[in-house]
C-alpha cells in the first residue's frame, strides 16, 4: 500500500470546526494565520478582554503548526557561541532564557487547559555526524552552563547506544528539559482554549488586504467581508505573503519533509530510541527523529529547499527513507506509512523576530525550531499589543532583509543555498 500524503498526526485527532460567528464589523485585534503564534495570542487577548479574531486562509492549523515533528526544544536554531559573538552575553542570555520559557509555557498550557497532545519532557538528544561536532557540543555546553546556568549532559561515543541504537554516530549531546508532543492535538487544544475566552475564529477565511485607516486602525478585506481593527497581528510564518510584502521579503520559505513508518514492535523501537528522545543531528542539512506515542518511527529532514508540492514532497520520501536506513538499517522492512511536508520561516540571520513593522505586529522567524517559541513569542506579542511595550528580548534586535535587496519574496537562490550547504557539511 503506498504511504499516505497527510502528516501523520491529523489521523490523531479531528480538530473540531470553530464555533459559526457573525462576521464582525470590528474588532480591537485581527489576527492572521491560526497556527501556534496567532492561537497563541488570541487566547492571551481574550483572555484580557480584547475583541480578536482569527482569520486562516484555510484551516485551524493548516500551517507548520500540524505538520511538525512536535519537538518542543530548548535554545535557539543558532549556537550559543554565534549568538553570543553577535548579540552580546546579557542580550542572548534573555533569548536562551526564552527558550526555556517557551517549554514551561506550552507545559502550563497544556495543563491548565487540559489539552490531551501527549506532552513529555523525555529531553532531547543532539548527535555528532562527525568527531569535530561533538568537539563543539563539548564547548557549547560550557558555554551554556557558565553564561546562561543551563545544564546539558555529554555522552561520549562509547555510551550512544544507551541513547540511540545507530552505529554511525560520534557522540551526543543530552538536554533533559526539551518535551515532546502531539502537535496537532496541541493547535486544536490552543484553538478550543482561545474560542473558550471569546475570541472568534474564521476558516476558509484568506486575509486578502490591509489598508491603515486613520491613524487609530486598519481596514481588512478577507474572503469572508471587510471588517476594522484596532490592531493586527501577522502570524503567517512560511507562509507570509504578498498581503503584507514589507515581511515577505525578509521571510525565506524553506521546505521540510516527513516520512512516518508503520508501527514498530515494541522490541524494536526501545532498541532505536531506548529513552524516547527527541533527536536530531548536527548537519546543516540535518535529519530530526522520534518515536510517536504509538512506536512509529517519524523521520524529517530538509530533503528537499524547495516549499511543499506533491512532488517534492514523493522525492523527499525517497531521501528520507535513504537516509533512515543509514542511521537504522534495522528499519530495512518497516514500512513507510505517512509521508508529507511543510514550509518553515527563515529570516536572513536566521533568528525569531517579534514586534512591529510599519505598524502592524508580527512574530516570525522560528527556522524550525517554533513549536516553543511561537506559542510564547504569540503570548508575548499579545502582552505588548495590551501594554503597549514590546517586552520581548527578540523585540531589540535588528531584523535585517536580503543583502542588496535582491529578493522580493521569491526564494530563487534556494538551489544555490542547497547546495552550499550540502558542500558546508561535506568539509565541516
Ligand atoms: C515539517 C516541519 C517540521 C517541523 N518540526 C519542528 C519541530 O519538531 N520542532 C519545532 O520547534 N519546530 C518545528 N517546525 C516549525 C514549527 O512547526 C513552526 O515554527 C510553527 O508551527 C509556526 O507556527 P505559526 O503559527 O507561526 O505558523 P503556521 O502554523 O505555519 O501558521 C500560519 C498560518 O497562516 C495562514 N495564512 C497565511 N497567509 C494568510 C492570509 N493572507 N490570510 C489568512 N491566513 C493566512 C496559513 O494558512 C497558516 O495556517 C517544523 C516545521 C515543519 C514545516
Amino acid at each position: 500500500m503506498a504511504a499516505k500524503e497527510k502528516a501523520f498526526w491529523l489521523d490523531t485527532v479531528d480538530i473540531p470546526a470553530p464555533t459559526p460567528r457573525e462576521f464582525p464589523q470590528g474588532v480591537d485585534v485581527a489576527v492572521i494565520g491560526a497556527g501556534f503564534t496567532g492561537l497563541s495570542a488570541s487566547r492571551t487577548l481574550a483572555r484580557s478582554g480584547a475583541k480578536v479574531a482569527v482569520f486562516d486562509s484555510q484551516t485551524v492549523g493548516w500551517g507548520a503548526s500540524s505538520r511538525n515533528g512536535g519537538m518542543v526544544l530548548t535554545g535557539l536554531k543558532l549556537p550559543a557561541a554565534t549568538l553570543i559573538a553577535r548579540y552580546g552575553k546579557e542580550a542572548t542570555a534573555r533569548m536562551y532564557a526564552a527558550s526555556l520559557e517557551s517549554i514551561d509555557l506550552v507545559e502550563k498550557l497544556v495543563r491548565e487547559e487540559n489539552i490531551a497532545c501527549d506532552f513529555s519532557r523525555t529531553g532531547h538528544l543532539e548527535i555528532a555526524c562527525k568527531p569535530r561536532h561533538f568537539d563543539d557540543f563539548r564547548r557549547s555546553a560550557e558555554i551554556i552552563a557558565r553564561y546562561f546556568g543551563h545544564q546539558q549532559r555529554l555522552i561520549p561515543k562509547d555510551q550512544l547506544q544507551s541513547e540511540v541504537g545507530s552505529a554511525i554516530y560520534h557522540g551526543g549531546l543530552v538536554d533533559d528539559a526539551s518535551a515532546g508532543l502531539n502537535p496537532a492535538r496541541f493547535v486544536a487544544g490552543l484553538a478550543r482554549a482561545g474560542e473558550g475566552a471569546g475570541a472568534a475564529i474564521f476558516e476558509r477565511s484568506h486575509v486578502d488586504e490591509i489598508q491603515r485607516e486613520g491613524a487609530q486602525g486598519w481596514k481588512i478585506a478577507t474572503a469572508r467581508g471587510t471588517l476594522r481593527a484596532k490592531n493586527v497581528l501577522v502570524a503567517t510564518s512560511g507562509y507570509t505573503s504578498r498581503v503584507t510584502p514589507a515581511l515577505q521579503k525578509k521571510i525565506i520559505p524553506i521546505g521540510s519533509y516527513i516520512i512516518v513508518t508503520e508501527i514498530l514492535p515494541e522490541k524494536l523501537a526501545a532498541e532505536l530510541s531506548p529513552r524516547n528522545r527527541m533527536i536530531y543531528d548536527s548537519k546543516n542539512y540535518l535529519y530530526y527523529y522520534r518515536l510517536t506515542p504509538d512506536r512509529r518511527m517519524l523521520f524529517g529532514g530538509r530533503a528537499a529547499f524547495f516549499p511543499e508540492t506533491s512532488s517534492t514532497i514523493r522525492l523527499s520520501a525517497e531521501i528520507l527513507r535513504r537516509g533512515m536506513l543509514t542511521v537504522y538499517p534495522q528499519l530495512r522492512e518497516a514500512k513507510i506509512e505517512y509521508v508529507w511536508g511543510g514550509t518553515l520561516d527563515f529570516a536572513f540571520d536566521i533568528m525569531p523576530h517579534a514586534g512591529q513593522l510599519d505598524g502592524l505586529h508580527f512574530s516570525l522567524g522560528y527556522a524550525g525550531h517554533g513549536v516553543g517559541m511561537s506559542t510564547y513569542l504569540g503570548d508575548k506579542i499579545a502582552q505588548s499589543i495590551l501594554s503597549g511595550r514590546d517586552e520581548n528580548p527578540f523585540a531589540a534586535i535588528s531584523f535585517p532583509g536580503a543583502p542588496l535587496n535582491l529578493y522580493n519574496g521569491r526564494p530563487w537562490f534556494l538551489p544555490a543555498a542547497g547546495l552550499w550547504y550540502k558542500l558546508l557539511d561535506w568539509l565541516t
